[in-house]
């Protein structure tokens, strides 16, 4: 996003512009920015370790056509259920190309997910006999807790350590790979998911260790040679002005050369080495646009905007910041401010006090960013403030890639039994 003269743009749009002609609220992409996202982290990482393949974790920003941007970057897809295989097949995404590491699976999703053909990542040994029940995957990974996690929001994504619910306990990590050769499977990857927005690079090497000494084991002991080893997502985003970024260049450098040691210290041969991000490469290339609706006066000055909890879940979910900029009143005088959706709901008031533009008023346009991961995917429809649109934009080209919701959203896959009509 730039601003020019004060006003806002976004791949070379007027935000005020996109605003009129899509309404509010409104997530909008920039397709360059996610690209040059993606390749970023695809050649500072292939520098380092050349064998390296990145999987886009759909759950972040699921609409076809974003996925469909990572596609063509060279990114495969990694799904957390059969209906997020099923988007990445409608792409042209499939076999190799699909990781499903859905947890806690129901017989359906095993079914379903061996016969979609795609990558099957275990999230328990408990659930290999279940597998087996169905059929016998040519490649298998089981997902590993490690140990430890962190996040940039404490617990609240902190995917592994003694509170996470993700992975197997690494005690039980042998007795799941010597199961499933035991069973016959030949091919086998390993994986782990330790947390969410990590901007300290040293975090990425220190969890590759422990990951590699674990599974280092397991190779030795049962004789199994790891074709891949998954470090999952975790590329973290500045999300406040000042913050500092995560050194990408030291992550991948530090991350590759522990990898390299530990497969050199287990005698394995060098596996490939996959990664998982999603918020790297599309949360700072989403902002939702919304309108100021009113302005109430009470215990403190409150704008009401349309940019609700139920369009941007992650400040009333997670406690995370959002950064708000006032299309054109930027350079204005500022005061602490609150501001608000429209909800029946406090925690709806997801800003208390920030310094925003004193005059901010009715029918402002403001624009809240880092929010094209975990944004659109987690709207719903509460209070019958239905989801939003979302537009792509791309090198000054807008294109409508989501209808905003209608009454008939809200209502459709709804039945009312006949005796209540009457
Ligand atoms: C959500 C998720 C990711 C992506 O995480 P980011 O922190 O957004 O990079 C990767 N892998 C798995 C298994 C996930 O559940």
């Amino acid at each position: 996003m730039e601003m020019k003269n004060g006003n806002f743009y976004i791949g070379g749009i007027a935000v005020s512009e996109l605003a009129a002609k899509y309404g509010t609220p409104t997530y909008v992409y920039d397709e360059q920015k996610i690209r040059a996202n993606y390749r970023k982290v695809s050649e500072t990482f292939r520098k380092y370790y050349p064998n390296f393949e990145m999987f886009y974790a759909v759950k972040s920003c699921n609409n076809p056509a974003i996925v469909n941007i990572l596609r063509q970057e060279g990114a495969g897809a990694d799904c957390a259920s059969v209906n997020e295989i099923l988007l990445a097949k409608s792409v042209g995404l499939e076999g190799e190309k699909v990781m499903f590491s859905g947890n806690f699976l129901s017989d359906d999703d095993i079914k379903q997910g061996l016969e979609s053909g795609v990558i099957f990542n275990l999230d328990d040994v408990s659930l290999l006999p279940r597998l087996l029940k169905f059929g016998k995957p040519e490649l298998l990974s089981f997902r590993v807790n490690p140990g430890y996690g962190k996040s940039n929001v404490g617990e609240y994504v902190t995917n592994a350590g003694p509170n996470a619910k993700f992975g197997i306990h690494p005690d039980k990590v042998i007795d799941a790979y010597r199961m499933a050769k035991e069973a016959g499977i030949k091919r086998f990857g390993a994986h782990m998911m330790t947390g969410s927005c990590i901007t300290d690079a040293e975090y990425f090497p220190f969890v590759t260790g422990l990951l590699m000494d674990i599974i280092g084991k397991v190779s030795k002991e049962l004789d199994i040679n790891f074709e891949f080893v998954d470090l999952g997502g975790g590329l973290g985003i500045p999300y406040k002005p000042g913050e500092p970024a995560l050194d990408l260049e030291k992550a991948a450098q530090l991350t590759a050369e522990m990898f390299k040691k530990k497969s050199e210290e287990y005698g394995m041969k060098p596996p490939q080495l996959k990664l998982e991000p999603a918020r790297y490469f599309v949360g700072n290339a989403g902002w939702v646009i919304g309108t100021v609706h009113a302005i109430k006066e009470s215990y403190r000055k409150i704008a009401g905007t349309d940019i609700g909890m139920n369009i941007l879940v992650r400040p009333a979910f997670y406690g995370s910041y959002h950064h708000i900029y006032v299309d054109g009143k930027e350079d204005h005088a500022r005061k602490p401010l609150g501001m608000s959706g429209q909800l029946c709901e406090n925690t709806d008031f997801w800003v208390k006090d920030r310094e925003l533009p004193e005059d901010l008023s009715e029918g402002d346009i403001v624009i809240c960013e880092n929010a094209g991961a975990y944004g659109f995917g987690m709207s719903y429809q509460y209070n019958g403030r239905l989801r939003p649109a979302e537009v792509l934009v791309n090198n000054g080209e807008a294109f409508l890639i989501r209808d905003r919701e209608e009454f008939e959203d809200m209502i459709r896959h709804t039945h009312v039994p006949e005796r209540l009509l009457s």
